[in-house]
């Protein structure tokens, strides 16, 4: 019998001092994980930095390394978006180049989707150490926030690091949208899901690309591509304040009526006249939020572009 291929997928960044610690760990892996065939997708997502140059020269010595170039950087959504395109295995995993996602777990992951009936295999970190813990606070809320709001279960500490079988594979691909959420995406194609779970890891080199205004504005793109309760409580809440204004109206005929002097009070209207401009305002900006994403959505935008992959380099080779 033919053995299975996985493809690994690597999305990478400014990479350079990681990508060959990554390459000689993988490839320990591999060498005693000789039940399956592996092939290697690197997706360079428009570094600054000498990352191709790295990649090419592991593509160079090793056949089952293969690339994926971008024109600029894109984003790890769109790199893993075209690796889980480009791959061709019967199972697939995405890995960060920076070993926080461990390839010793490859095997055990193989293992369950083999024997136990699983069609994924993901990684949840369960805790969050050598996070600040401003970070970790605000994470842990959000991940509350949007499993109230959201029927798309997110997984508090699930990481991108996960192997899947052909189908899921297929399922995400099929999911052509512009703005990419994959902690949702993954979950909303469904399947059977088993979690490993394992500690949190330092990334060996480098430095991480998240700034917390970056993983603030990640948060808002999660909660507008999978839930439109935010919506509905602009909604609940035009009406609220339309009941309480009701209300005070009914209040003021009649003390109008009963003790006369209808003008006082120029304080309190400053006052509700700003709350309610304010509400107005905020629930205008969740509109225009949903609003962007659908524009950005109807111009049907490629998510990446390629610049080159590794069929161009064995095209110089010939040429040579
Ligand atoms: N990455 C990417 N494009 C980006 C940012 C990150 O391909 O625009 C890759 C990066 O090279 C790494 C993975 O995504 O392999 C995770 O990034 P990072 O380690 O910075 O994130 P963290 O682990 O801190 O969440
Ligand atoms: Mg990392």
């Amino acid at each position: 019998m033919a053995k299975d291929l996985i493809s690994v997928i690597v999305p990478c960044y400014n990479e350079e001092e990681a990508l060959s610690l990554f390459y000689k760990e993988i490839n320990k892996v591999s060498k005693e994980f000789t039940t399956v065939d592996l092939e290697f997708i690197f997706v360079n997502d428009g570094s600054k930095d000498k990352t191709l140059e790295e990649i090419k020269k592991l593509a160079k010595k090793d056949k089952r390394v293969k690339y994926i170039s971008f024109s600029r950087n894109f984003g790890k959504e769109a790199a893993m978006m075209a690796g889980l395109e480009k791959s061709k295995g019967d199972y697939v995993t995405l890995m960060d180049a920076d070993l926080q996602d461990p390839p010793s777990l490859l095997p055990e992951m193989y293992r369950i989707i083999k024997e136990e009936d699983y069609d994924q295999v993901g990684t949840r970190r369960v805790n969050r150490k050598g996070e600040p813990p401003i970070r970790s606070f605000f994470a842990r809320c959000f991940y509350k926030l949007i499993n109230k709001m959201s029927k798309v279960e997110m997984v508090d500490g699930a990481r991108d690091y996960r192997l899947m079988s052909r189908q899921v594979v297929d399922a995400i691909v099929s999911l052509q949208e512009y703005n990419r959420y994959s902690k949702g995406l993954f979950s909303f194609v469904g399947f059977k899901t088993k979690w490993l779970e394992y500690e949190n890891i330092q990334r060996v080199a480098g430095e991480t690309k998240w700034s917390f205004w970056k993983l603030f504005i990640y948060a808002i793109e999660g909660i507008v591509a999978f839930t439109t309760v935010p919506l509905s409580i602009a909604a609940f809440l035009g009406i609220l304040i339309c009941f309480i204004a009701f209300i005070f109206i009914i209040v003021i005929i009649i003390k109008t009526l009963a003790f006369g002097d209808p003008v006082g009070g120029w304080p309190s209207m400053v006052c509700i006249l700003l709350f309610v401009s304010g509400i107005q305002l905020l629930c205008m900006g969740i509109i225009g939020q949903y609003l962007a994403k659908t524009y950005l959505e109807t111009k049907k935008r490629p998510v990446y572009i390629i610049k080159e992959t590794e069929e161009d380099l064995n095209k110089d080779k010939n040429k040579a």
